[in-house]
């Protein structure tokens, strides 16, 4: 496996660091607080003595009054045939996007059966409303900002068809006053959220803070971090074999619209079935079972 990093490098101090041709310059990206600035991607092996500099950059421009030296970084890896073949279980993320959110558009959560102290879990207590004009129509998944799943009509015959196990598929309707459902996009639920995500699986803020604080851990460790910065691995005890599970903890935190997510976890099976179909709108990292 092969790990690249890749930081969203604000223009403005790309020049401490890179030449003037490296990475791409992608222009305006916009930020939380509808901030704009203009960004270049750069990628970066994290043996390449520039990405040590990369983490020192951030930490001495966050010193600066809302400095930053990049705005948003990704982590790449790169498997070979082999360790795919090898792989017992998959990790699909990196689905795609959407706004606005099950709750903008009348979806309730009793937010009393959360945690008190990460408020991750609150539990869904009404059908998802969502205004499905907005999910984009080139994918099979996609996600709320608020990480509400929903999935094609096209994936959910693949279940049927391959009888995939470990996930229910609910109606979606356009809003509380209107009954009608979607015939194109279901809510994507999982049997399971029982796959207990254990160490060397590594959480942090950004690949050069992990978190020291644990300001985004909670203390009755359902919520483990705000981003994952490592792969995942997972307890085989806590795995009940389904070709679909959820994550027993959270990722993410709680704040207006966003709720931690947990992560899902998928079988080879499952993973050949959507790549034969060429199903689209996420990625697949490598999971490990101990
Ligand atoms: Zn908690």
């Amino acid at each position: 496996m092969q790990e690249i990093y890749e930081f969203r490098v604000q223009e403005q101090h790309a020049s401490r660091l890179f030449a003037p041709d490296e990475g791409e310059k992608l222009g305006w990206t916009k930020l939380f607080g509808d901030k704009f600035v203009t960004v270049r991607k750069v990628k970066l092996y994290a043996d390449d003595p520039k990405f040590k500099r990369v983490g020192e950059l951030e930490a001495l421009i966050k010193k600066e009054p809302h400095g930053f030296f990049f705005a948003g970084w990704n982590i790449l890896r790169r498997y070979t045939a082999d360790e795919l073949e090898k792989a017992e279980l998959f990790l699909l993320h990196h689905v795609a996007t959407f706004e606005p959110s099950g709750e903008n558009c009348g979806t309730q959560y009793d937010e009393s059966s959360a945690c008190r102290h990460c408020q991750a879990g609150a539990r869904q207590t009404t059908p998802l409303f969502l205004d499905w004009k907005r999910i984009p129509k080139s994918k099979d998944i996609a996600r709320t900002i608020a990480g509400e799943i929903v999935v094609s009509a096209r994936l959910m015959k693949l279940f049927k068809q391959h009888s995939i196990t470990g996930a229910k598929f609910l109606p979606i309707r356009h809003r509380p006053a209107s009954s009608a459902e979607s015939k194109d996009w279901f809510q994507f639920v999982a049997d399971s959220s029982d796959a207990l995500i254990i160490a060397p699986t590594k959480t942090g803020i950004h690949p050069f803070d992990e978190d020291l604080s644990d300001e985004y851990r909670c203390p009755l460790k359902d919520q483990i971090g705000l981003n994952r910065l490592s792969e995942v691995w997972i307890s085989r005890a806590s795995y009940n074999g389904s070709d679909i599970a959820a994550s027993r903890q959270f990722l993410g935190r709680r704040g207006g619209l966003l709720r931690p997510e947990r992560l899902l976890l998928i079988s080879p099976k499952l993973r050949r079935a959507i790549e034969a179909e060429k199903l689209k709108g996420f990625k697949f990292e490598v999971a490990h079972l101990i």
